[in-house]
């Protein structure tokens, strides 16, 4: 039986009217090729990851499993602050949701299968190096424990595709169990269709949030749990100096995952207000701009849904207010994780405001100063840590008011280790490290990206043969651009 055709798809978001997409088929690249199968993902969907003829023809879009209901969702948003009115899944579909064995629904959703209605002057098409990037980096997340779209398979092929350049084109397969979007809802909101969106909404409740279905507040609690995930998921950015380069409201999940890698990056050279994404010439989705970014995109939400309050915008207000709140209480908790402070202080945050400033001024390598901050020793000297720093009397200064943070602490040196080294990551998706992958897949050699996928799979662990991954980045690797062109 052809790959994915023993699956059971149940395609409730078919089942909508047709004002909610188009129907469309993939468009087959040209002599695909394997990179690279997740085989935690297969598992998920019940698939069987050692397939790879059957995943590999779907993934290209050579083959349509029967049962599917390939469709491009059609969405709206605002990009850069600015509202567009239509966009939708221009290189992209869902081809279909399936149920698996467990009950749990995931949906099939193709990146880089060609043209749509939706795909403007675009090609439709994702070029090698961009869903090299995507691939790694939301299994990447994963591993990290951040919520996020993750993706089963990666596929190179002939199929040119121009860019700044001539490149290969590929595709993705996505998996997650919904790809809705804000801007999924603005579209409907800001044409005037009401009732279309409360369709969407009740979906999106019935689907994803069947405890709140025949609540009197149904809407209200929905808009108030994804305004809660997504401060919490903007939270674990932070704390793990991740920086997503493209926060429009059209990249920003109704459940509150991570969505659409693009221009993203993982804080090295620790600069608050580090923009990650080289086409962002204002900074708009710098590193700390991201938390009230967030913000916004929930308020243009707010907006999207008010015909469901009834206009009511002291509703959204009430929502809204308690989204820094989410974020500091998440945010305060994960940073002090990362400290090894199992107790919260007063006086805590300004220690972290000491060390951020330190940090700022010596371009400390963000991931590598938390990871060794798990060795920290009470009595010793740290030469390890001190060595991150250009003032090392003012570290040392720090580093002593961190001691005596730390004897207010109950639990021994070792057990404050291990869970440090629960919480720092070791190994990060580092822009050189995805380019080394990018090079070497271009270069037709697929090995490095089943390498990075196992190790960014399980970041906190030690890889004694992958240490040079664990270190500083090297010189042509530190400054690196990435930019919407993908
Ligand atoms: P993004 O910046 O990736 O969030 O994409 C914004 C919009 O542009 C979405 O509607 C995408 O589907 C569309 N888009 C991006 N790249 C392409 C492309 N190469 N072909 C067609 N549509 C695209
Ligand atoms: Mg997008
Ligand atoms: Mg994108």
């Amino acid at each position: 039986m052809p790959c994915f055709d023993h699956l059971t798809f149940e395609n409730h978001y078919s089942q909508l009217p047709d004002c909610f997409y188009s129907k469309v088929t993939p468009q087959a690249l040209e002599n695909p090729r394997l990179v690279s199968v997740n085989a935690r993902v297969a598992d998920l969907l019940d698939l069987d990851p050692d397939d790879q003829a059957g995943i590999q023809a779907v993934t290209a879009g050579q083959h349509v499993p029967a049962d599917a209901d390939p469709l491009a969702m059609v969405y709206a948003g605002h990009q850069f602050g600015v509202y567009v009115p239509r966009l939708g899944d221009g290189r992209t579909l869902l081809l279909g949701e399936v149920r698996n064995h467990q009950g749990k629904k995931w949906d099939l959703h193709l990146k880089g299968s060609g043209h749509t209605p939706y795909s403007r002057q675009g090609d439709g098409r994702a070029v090698l190096r961009s869903s090299i990037r995507e691939y790694l980096c939301s299994e990447a997340m994963y591993g990290l424990g951040i919520p996020t779209t993750r993706a089963l398979c990666l596929v190179d092929s002939d199929t040119p595709v121009q860019r700044e350049k001539m490149e290969r084109g590929a595709a993705i397969l996505r998996v997650a169990q919904s790809h809705v979007r804000f801007g999924s809802f603005e579209y409907f909101y800001y044409r005037n269709k009401h009732a279309e969106l409360k369709q969407l909404a009740d979906f999106v409740i019935a689907e994803h949030f069947p405890a709140f279905v025949n609540e009197a507040d149904c809407y209200e609690r929905f808009y108030h749990e994804v305004v809660k995930r997504t401060a919490e998921m903007i939270a674990q950015w932070q704390a793990v100096g991740f920086c997503h380069g493209v926060m429009n409201t059209d990249n920003m999940s109704i459940l509150g995952l991570t969505l659409d890698y693009g221009p993203f990056g993982f804080m090295e050279a620790f600069d608050a207000g580090h923009i990650c994404n080289h086409s962002d010439f204002q900074g708009r989705y710098a590193f700390n701009q991201q938390p009230d970014i967030g913000y916004w995109n929930c308020a243009c939400l707010g907006q999207a849904l008010s015909p469901l309050f009834n206009n009511n915008v002291n509703v959204i207000k009430g929502v809204l207010a308690q989204y820094p709140d989410a974020f500091a209480k998440t945010y305060s908790l994960l940073i002090r994780q990362k400290a090894g402070l199992a107790v919260s202080q007063k006086n805590d945050s300004r220690l972290f405001d000491k060390l951020f400033t330190l940090m700022q001024k010596s371009k400390t390598d963000y991931t590598l100063f938390f990871r060794r901050l798990c060795d920290y020793e009470p009595d010793g000297d740290n030469a390890l840590l001190r060595d991150l720093f250009v003032d090392r009397d003012a570290f040392d200064r720090w580093c002593k008011d961190y001691g005596v943070r730390l004897s207010a602490e109950s639990g021994s040196v070792s057990e404050r280790r291990r869970a440090m080294q629960q919480v720092n990551p070791k190994y990060v998706l580092r822009n050189y490290m995805a380019q080394i992958a990018i090079d070497q897949t271009e270069a037709g050699d697929y090995g490095e990206v089943d390498n990075l996928l196992a190790l960014l799979s399980d970041p906190y662990a030690e890889w004694p043969e992958q240490e040079a991954y664990a270190g500083l980045p090297p010189d042509w690797g530190a400054s690196l651009e990435v930019s919407c062109s993908s």
